[in-house]
């Protein structure tokens, strides 16, 4: 057995959780087609039209991305697809492109939905929000790219590559972005989902960015499911192998998703705030054991408000949050009320002592809001954060929490 089929074997059976620090493992894992487990997977698949590369890896890893491709196959780049426009898949072209330009091969074809040209634009306009958002949610700096290579075939509903009389069919759905691509080559029997499927629940309520789709996501895992593959290929972590797992991996994160959307709907139509809808609403618990439901990127609780926010706005239905009192000064009125800052500070602490660390974090935060030169009320803050950080599972909550350490600690230090 190769490295990527035992560590897969693994994966299903609950006892590998590496998905988010990948092996750099590279493997033939159906004829023709090579497996490169990096962050965000990129797959070579070899046809008599040449390669066809599956995503292209990160701007970061490029020339790393590049060796590895080349030491699978030596040949002309055919097509390249993005799967979407996210900085870990489709900014690691770079280095093939001047290959071929050296090399005068023909311009080289950049497969991706009509929308991934759009996400690069957007992403220009913001690029310093990018980049503090995602050095917040990862806790590391992300530089944020300066490059972009725009799809240059580009399609809307579906797209077939002949390659070289094997078929690939692409087909877009919208998900954890709006420029999704998930591909089916029906000769190898092999999906790519994209990140579609990332083994743990699905990216749909990222509190930090844009709009996700959960609908169309859950629907697209649906169509996924009944195409026949005996491969899947995430756009994170290791592949699955053999069709019933496979459909079982699609059907019943499709059923995650819309359990959460139904759960949603119901109570948004019946008048409730979102406030008790966040409250109420739980994922299926008969899923909560399956390696590749864990909410340890996402949270379900996320996935909520976007469900919201795509069917209701943002207004939440608590009048006061329409127009709101500056946080400064609500943070000034609870410390009146309170008896001064100290007090609340006081309090803060206690309820954290008492394990409500949920509680005691507005307290916090109101009282370096009426008084953000206190470098107390930082300490104490900086201590309910970092407690927070411990007790999460979910990657993007602890990145948040975590910032909010950092922040009041050094605050508090401060001479
Ligand atoms: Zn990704």
């Amino acid at each position: 057995m190769g490295e990527i089929l035992d560590l897969a074997e693994r994966a299903w059976q609950g006892s590998y959780d590496k998905h988010w620090h990948p092996s750099g493992a590279r493997e033939e894992i159906a004829p023709g087609l090579f497996f490169l487990n990096t962050f965000a997977n990129v797959s070579v698949a070899c046809t008599a039209a040449g390669l066809v590369l599956v995503d292209t890896g990160s701007h970061i890893g490029r020339s790393q991305t590049f060796e590895a491709v080349r030491h699978c196959d030596r040949g002309p780049v055919f097509p390249t697809v993005y799967t979407h426009g996210h900085v870990d898949h489709a900014f690691g072209l770079p280095p093939f492109l001047a290959e071929a330009r050296e090399k005068n091969w023909q311009r080289m074809r950049i497969i991706g939905h009509k929308n991934v040209g759009p996400r690069f634009d957007r992403y220009r306009a913001t690029s310093g929000y990018n980049a503090a958002i995602n050095t917040r949610q990862f806790g590391v700096p992300v530089p944020w790219p300066t490059e972009f290579d725009y799809p240059n075939i580009t399609y809307d509903e579906s797209f077939r590559l002949d390659a070289g009389g094997s078929p690939f069919e692409l087909h877009h759905a919208r998900g954890e972005t709006d420029d999704h691509t998930w591909i089916f080559w029906p000769e190898r029997k092999v999906l790519f989902t994209g990140d579609q499927f990332i083994w743990v629940t699905p990216n749909a309520g990222n509190p930090q960015k844009v709009q996700r789709y959960a609908a169309d996501w859950a629907q697209s895992l649906r169509r996924m499911s009944e195409c026949g593959a005996e491969v899947l290929v995430p756009g994170h972590g290791l592949p699955i192998f053999g069709g019933r797992r496979v459909r079982q991996a699609l059907d019943e994160t499709a059923h995650w998703l819309e359990h959460l959307l139904r759960e949603t709907l119901e109570r948004m139509n019946a008048g409730l705030p979102l406030d008790l809808i966040l409250h109420e609403v739980k994922p299926p618990a008969e899923l909560a054991d399956r390696p590749y439901l864990q909410p340890v990127y996402d949270e379900p609780e996320f996935v909520v408000r976007n469900i919201w926010r795509l069917y209701g706005g943002w207004y939440d239905g608590t009048p006061s949050h329409l127009k709101p009192a500056p946080e400064a000064q609500l943070g000034r009125e609870v410390a009146s009320l309170a008896g001064g800052v100290r007090a609340l500070v006081a309090r803060a602490r206690e309820l954290a002592a008492l394990g409500d660390l949920k509680l005691a974090s507005h307290l916090a935060d109101w009282a370096v809001a009426a008084a953000p030169d206190d470098r107390d009320s930082h300490a104490a803050r900086a201590e309910i954060y970092a407690a927070r950080t411990q007790g999460e599972r979910a990657l993007m909550t602890r990145g948040v929490f975590n910032a909010a350490a950092r922040d009041s600690s050094q605050k508090s230090s401060r001479t």
